[in-house]
């Protein structure tokens, strides 16, 4: 599934401090630089991600709380946090979330690309969040 595929989907984002539309997108891009992998961002296609920084949810399975373990601007955040209303990218066990800066299209936002993990019973998913840029 692609972002223009999944429609936005808005959720609540604690971080971002207000309520966004964000899609989804599973598609993973890499491109090989020098013998390096580059992550390309999901939006522009650009090898051009900063890390801002990262959310660990550590959550027993369908637990009601999960603790929530942030780093950001050298502040660490550690919380227990209502599992339904977390931005855990699981629905119902651990995650993690690295929260990125695309230098070619995020334009004003200090935040607005995910790239997540989330247990799902025995396998891992990885996907993006991020808001459309027409919203
Ligand atoms: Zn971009």
């Amino acid at each position: 599934m692609n972002a223009e595929e999944a429609g936005p989907a808005e959720r609540r984002s604690r971080d971002w401090g207000t309520v966004m539309n964000r899609v989804t997108c599973e598609a993973v891009k890499l491109e090989e630089r020098g013998g390096r992998t580059v992550l390309l961002c999901p939006r522009c296609g650009s090898g051009s991600l900063q890390h801002l920084g990262v959310a660990v949810y550590e959550r027993a399975e369908r637990a009601p709380f999960a603790l929530q373990v942030s780093t950001r601007r050298s502040n660490v955040g550690i919380e227990m946090v209502d599992a339904d209303q977390a931005d855990n990218p699981s629905a119902n066990g651990h995650g993690v979330a690295l929260q990125l800066y695309c230098e070619s299209c995020s334009g004003d936002e200090v935040q607005d690309i995910e790239l997540t993990f989330a247990q799902d019973g025995a396998a891992t998913l990885l996907a993006w969040r991020f808001p459309p840029r027409d919203l």
